[in-house]
Formats: structure tokens, C-alpha cells, sequence
């Protein structure tokens, strides 16, 4: 922390937050809280005088209402593996705390009655979906950050990842949060009751709100059965309007067992191939479009490898796919898994690349990549379009990779003229700037030049009710 930042009248706050949190609560030293500062992508690098990490609901609350009172700012940080530096605390010369949900991760119940999933908002999702899978049930979340990020980091993103086609985004399985607002009062919705109308409920508010109504201290979830039995599909298309055709046919013909749907450009399975160690195409060539299908069921003696075969060979028959792999044991399957996984890590060796995390009514995705394509191409000549993503929810991870021998800080110059112009396509196609990671600190701007003015202003207007200090995580989505 820049010392002309941290005056001496702060250091009265610091001792109180302190104490609060007790011994083992907060960290001061600047070289321990490199990782809690910097995004996991290093595009934010923020400051802080102090990383509080409370080990229960009463202390998040006495933190917060001593920040209310002494208008603080707070940002909350679970995992940290959020996209859009919304839990980067003191970007732009700001004093602000940063409260870390690490310590709240003793509490994980399975309710098996409930078929709920109650814990600490510091609890790592991988952790989570092993406590279900124990109890035979399924935690239906599922996303490459999983080793890391956190229960109240999910909630308070709205997290979607593979298993969206299925079971939804966290919302749609959410049961309730227990929360400290930014007065510092706890609600409590944990409860599993499943009718409840007395009038405004504000865990699906709290849902995606990243931090910025209060601080989610627990979260409680729908299990789902446990999968049992997994068909895996690795297959070749020859264009992106085949993969939406495969994904019509595999629809009517598996309704709502099909678990997983991606999709993947050429090069971006290619970065995968040239960077990751032990990778290896399924197929003989890397197609034009690759696409990852899984299937399960609840039931062990479904014969879905017959089911995701016969699907299989009517795409074949009809020329929608042109080549495919059925995997044959779990190492196989794993396999398959981690050509998907890894394309961000491959992307990162690869080279600099401008992200968009966009969605459009799913019929409408191959005319929104060539057009977006077209404009990228015209505007950024050499720059390389790889999108991927889950083409069963409507939602790509545009990705536009830096030229090949070009130099990435010209490139990433252009991240904002890039930026406005595929939102832009987005928002023409009825589509939304940010599906999956939120607003942040990153896409602030481009919120406010594209959400309708009625929208925002009933946004603010709730922000203002909770939060009228503006204490809780103040620069996000705002
Ligand atoms: P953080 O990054 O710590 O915080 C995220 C936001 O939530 C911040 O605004 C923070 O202030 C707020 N917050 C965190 N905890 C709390 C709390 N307890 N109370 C109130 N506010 C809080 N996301 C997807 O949706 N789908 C994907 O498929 C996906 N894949 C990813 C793959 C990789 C490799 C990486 C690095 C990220 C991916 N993400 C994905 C993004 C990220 O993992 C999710 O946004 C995740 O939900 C963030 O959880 P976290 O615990 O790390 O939260």
C-alpha cells in the first residue's frame, strides 16, 4: 500500500477490523497479499491496507457494520478466479478492505430428505461436488475453475460452465443465501421449503449482484441425482451452422439427457495441441469445428452409448458430422475433457487475445460469427477468431487471438474498439455482453451504453435502498 494512501487516521480502522477478525483473521504484510491483489489473469493488479478473513457469519457482519458506520469500502473475494476484476480491491487509487470468504469453509450439510446442499461461502466447488457425489447425488455445477472458486463466488457471479443445458446457471438451483446486507443485518433464506410467497425474496437478487448488496456468508442448493452412467462424443463438423444442426437433432432425439454441449473453433482445439503437454486429437484431422457431447443418466442400466450412437449415425447419414469418437473408458473420456478444459491455459501460451463472453438466442449463432467475424477480420487485419464455448445455452467465448507474429501490447490496445464493435453485433441480435462473468470493473462501460435506461435505473434504485453509503464493493457494475 502506497504510504501517501494509508493516512494515520486509517490506521484507527485498521486496529478495529483487526480485532475483529482475532488472530490468524487479516493479513497486512504486501508480499502475502500478492494473491488476493492480483487477477488470475495478471489484467488487474490492485492495492489494499488489509485482507480480512472472518471465520464467521458474526464477524463478517461486525465488519460490515463497522465499514457502514466509518463509510469503508469492502470488496469480497472468494476464489478469486473471477474474469471481470471484481474482486480486485483498491484499482484507481481507492482505499478499500478486502473481505475474504476463505475462512467461512467448515460448514458442508447434505440434507438427504431436502435433496439440498447447505455450506460456508468459502467452500471450494470441487469440494462441494465430492460431498454430493459421496451422498450420491450430483452438484450441478460444473466449470474449469472448479479446483478453486468458491460457494458464495458461484452465487454472487451467477456461474453457468458445462452443465448449463441441463440444470441451469446457479440461479436456477439455488435455494437460498444467508447474507450480511450493508447495514450489516443478516437475512437468512436457507431454508428449503420450496413454496414461499411473502413477498420479495432477495437471494436471486443477491444472485449475481457480485458483491455489490452485501456479502453471501452461506449458500444452500438443489442436488440433482447423481449421473451414473456417461456416454462421451468427440465429433468433427464441417461449419458452425452443422454444429447447430447436430445440436437440434441430438435434442429431439435425447430431450434432457444430453449433460454437455461445446463447441470449438479449429484453432482453438490447435493452441491446445501445440501447447499442452500429452494432448492428442480424438480424430484423425483437427476439423473446421470440433464438438464435445455428453450424455448421462440416473439410471445404471441405461445403454446411452447405444442412445449418443444412434444420434451418431444419423448425423453421419445426414452430413452434419463428418467424423467422431465415442470414448471407451474414463481415461478416454477425461481426455476428451481436458482438450476442452484447457483451451484458456493454451490461449495464455498462445499469445495475447480480446475476450468476449457473449450470448444470442442460439438460432441466431452462426450469423452472428460470420458477421462478427467479418468486422473483426476488416478492423483488425491477421488477427486470429477461435471462439469455443457452450453452444447449447446461445453462449461463445468470442475470443480473437493476437496476430501471429505480431505484438501483443499493440494488440490488446484494441481490447476496447474490439470490444464495442462485437457487442454492438450482440445487442443487434438481441444477445447479452456478459453470459457467464458478470460486469466487474471491466465491462462497467459498455453496461451503461447498452442495458435499456429503465433497467439500470431500477438497478441503482436497488443498489441505493441496500447500500446508500455505496460501502459495498462501490465500482462494480456501476
Ligand atoms: P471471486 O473471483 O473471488 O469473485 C467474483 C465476484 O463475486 C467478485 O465481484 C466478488 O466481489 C464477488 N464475491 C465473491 N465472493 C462473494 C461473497 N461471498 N459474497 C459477495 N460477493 C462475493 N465462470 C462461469 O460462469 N462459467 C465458466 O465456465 C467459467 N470458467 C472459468 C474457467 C477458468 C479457468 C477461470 C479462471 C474462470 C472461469 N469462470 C467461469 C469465472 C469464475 O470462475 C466464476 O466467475 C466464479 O463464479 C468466481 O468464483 P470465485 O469464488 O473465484 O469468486
Amino acid at each position: 500500500m502506497s504510504s501517501d494512501m494509508l493516512s494515520a487516521g486509517f490506521e484507527v480502522h485498521i486496529e478495529a477490523l483487526k480485532a475483529i477478525c482475532g488472530p490468524k483473521g487479516s493479513i497486512t504484510d504486501a508480499t502475502e497479499m500478492v494473491g488476493f491483489v492480483t487477477e488470475w489473469r495478471d489484467k488487474y493488479v490492485g492495492e489494499t491496507p488489509i485482507v480480512l478473513m472472518p471465520s464467521t457469519t458474526q464477524q463478517v457482519a461486525d465488519i460490515i457494520r463497522y465499514c457502514n458506520e466509518h463509510q469503508i469500502t469492502v470488496v469480497p473475494q472468494g476464489g478469486n478466479t473471477g474474469l471481470v476484476g471484481g474482486g480486485i480491491p483498491g484499482l484507481g487509487n481507492t482505499l478499500e478492505v478486502l473481505l475474504s470468504t476463505k475462512r467461512l469453509n467448515l460448514s458442508v450439510n447434505i440434507s438427504k430428505d431436502d435433496s439440498t446442499l447447505t455450506c460456508g461461502a468459502g467452500c471450494i466447488i470441487q469440494q462441494l461436488q465430492d460431498a454430493a457425489d459421496r451422498e450420491n447425488f450430483l452438484f450441478p455445477l460444473s466449470l474449469a475453475s472448479d479446483g478453486s472458486c468458491t460457494a458464495g463466488g458461484v452465487v454472487s457471479t451467477n456461474a453457468g460452465g458445462m452443465h448449463v443445458i441441463r440444470y441451469g446457471t446457479v440461479r436456477d438451483f439455488l435455494v437460498g443465501v444467508e447474507a450480511v446486507l450493508p447495514d450489516g443485518s443478516i437475512i437468512n433464506e436457507l431454508s428449503p421449503l420450496k413454496k414461499d410467497n411473502t413477498g420479495y425474496r432477495l437471494s436471486p437478487l443477491i444472485a449475481g449482484a457480485e458483491g455489490t448488496l452485501g456479502i453471501v456468508t452461506k449458500a444452500s442448493f438443489r442436488l440433482s441425482p447423481k449421473e451414473r452412467t456417461h456416454a462421451t462424443g468427440w465429433l468433427a463438423v464441417p461449419s458452425i451452422e452443422a454444429a447447430l444442426e447436430l445440436l437440434f437433432l441430438a435434442k429431439n432425439q435425447l430431450g434432457n439427457i444430453i449433460s454437455v454441449f461445446e463447441v470449438m473453433h479449429r484453432d482453438a482445439i490447435g493452441f491446445v495441441l501445440k501447447h499442452m503437454d500429452g494432448a492428442r486429437n480424438p480424430l484423425c484431422e483437427n476439423p473446421a469445428w470440433s464438438i464435445l457431447i455428453e450424455i448421462a443418466s440416473n439410471n445404471e442400466s441405461d445403454d446411452i452409448a447405444n442412445m449418443l450412437e444412434n444420434v451418431l449415425t444419423a448425423a453421419l447419414e445426414a452430413d452434419v458430422i463428418m467424423d467422431g469418437a465415442i470414448a471407451q473408458s474414463d481415461q478416454q473420456r477425461s481426455a476428451f475433457w481436458s482438450l476442452r478444459e484447457n483451451i484458456s491455459e493454451a490461449q495464455k501460451l498462445e499469445g495475447g487475445s480480446i475476450k468476449h463472453d457473449i450470448s444470442v438466442p442460439i438460432a441466431k449463432i452462426p450469423a452472428f460469427v460470420h458477421e462478427a467475424t467479418v468486422a473483426i477480420e476488416a478492423m483488425f487485419p491477421a488477427s486470429r477468431v477461435t471462439p469455443f464455448g457452450h453452444l447449447g445455452d446461445g453462449n461463445l467465448h468470442f475470443n480473437v487471438m493476437q496476430p501471429e507474429h505480431g505484438n501483443k501490447d499493440d494488440f490488446l490496445a484494441g481490447w476496447e474498439e474490439m470490444n464495442k464493435l462485437v457487442h454492438d453485433i450482440v445487442v443487434a441480435y438481441g444477445g447479452s455482453i456478459s453470459a457467464e462473468h458478470g460486469i466487474g470493473i471491466m465491462k462497467r462501460e459498455e453496461l451503461e451504453r447498452t442495458k435499456g435506461k429503465a433497467e439500470l435505473q431500477a438497478m441503482r434504485a436497488i443498489k441505493q435502498a441496500l447500500d446508500p453509503k455505496g460501502i459495498m464493493n462501490p465500482r462494480c457494475l456501476f
